[in-house]
């Protein structure tokens, strides 16, 4: 596996292998690679003849005391991982490099970025729009792969992806999770031994909600509340949101119908933590 830091370097890379008529696979991460990111990065194995992942911390993406300083890094341990994931390319530029002096170019998806993570977070899906951009530029990949586990991130670049008429297909892949239920996150090593059982209330609440769904219910209010009590009677987490809209448009609904997003955000002590679960209206018999 090669590590690649400039993007003239990677870009004579691509060259290469387009005129060499390879389909070309990208994972975009932020490092801190566990299964989740490796299950990405063999899906991109299995169906793409390149496979290039990308370490880069997004600063753009990060608000102000966010973790951006504090989020882990290893890229020898990382290097490890994604090439016993199959990646043959590792690209690991600078914060310089793609954000060189002067720089003032950003993108903006509108709608589906004003509420769940886009209220909390102002101006991450800003940063995330503007990296996501500029990687696919760069690479330009055939498939691009992301997770079900940041789901309204797929949905902001699907939406952008369509809108600005990129060419690659975005695949969005499911949850991760550890044994317990845990999604997997690189956020998962703030947690201490409490907070790591406590966080096992996010994946229970979404098991609640979809347990509640196949006996019957149908009142987005009462799932919602459902979650809110589930999450509530844990002592050390505290809520950021718990909300449910229509998938994949993401409106508002009172009533459960075709496909539901519920998604989460819970702060376990200081650690914020997100999961998430589509619903599905059973369809009608016969
Ligand atoms: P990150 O490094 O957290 O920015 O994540 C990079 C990519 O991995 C994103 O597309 C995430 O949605 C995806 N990802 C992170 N955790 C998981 C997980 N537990 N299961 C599936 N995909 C994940």
């Amino acid at each position: 596996m090669r590590v690649i830091e400039t993007i003239a370097d990677m870009k004579a890379f691509i060259k290469m292998n387009k005129e060499k008529g390879k389909s070309i696979g990208l994972v975009p991460t932020m490092g801190a690679l566990h299964e989740g990111h490796l299950t990405l990065m063999r899906r991109a194995r299995e169906s793409c003849d390149v496979v290039v992942a990308t370490i880069f911390v997004n600063p753009t993406q990060f608000g102000p005391g966010e973790d951006f300083q504090s989020y882990p890094r290893d890229l020898s341990g990382d290097s490890e991982k994604a090439a016993s994931a199959g990646v043959d390319v590792l690209f690991h530029p600078l914060a310089a490099e793609m954000y060189p002096p002067g720089y003032a170019t950003f993108i903006n998806v509108r709608g589906i970025t004003e509420k769940l993570c886009g209220i909390s977070r102002p101006g991450h899906f800003q940063g995330v729009a503007t990296i996501v951009t500029k990687l696919l530029n760069i690479i330009q990949p055939d498939r691009a792969f992301f997770g079900q586990k940041d789901a309204q991130q797929v949905l902001v670049i699907r939406r952008m992806v369509q809108d600005l008429n990129l060419d690659a297909a975005i695949e969005m892949v499911p949850i991760v999770r550890e044994s317990d239920g845990l999604a997997q996150s690189s956020r998962n090593v703030y947690l201490c031994p409490e907070e790591r059982n406590a966080a096992l209330v996010l994946f229970r609440s979404l098991k609640k909600a979809e347990q509640a769904v196949s006996n019957g219910e149908r009142s987005i209010g009462r799932l919602k509340d459902l979650v809110k009590k589930e999450i509530a009677a844990e002592r050390l987490a505290s809520i950021d949101y718990v909300e449910m809209y229509g998938y994949p448009d993401l409106q508002p609904l009172e009533e459960l119908r075709g496909q539901v997003l519920l998604a989460l955000a819970v702060r376990i002590g200081k650690t914020r933590l997100i999961d998430n679960m589509i619903l599905e209206d059973s369809p009608a018999c016969c």
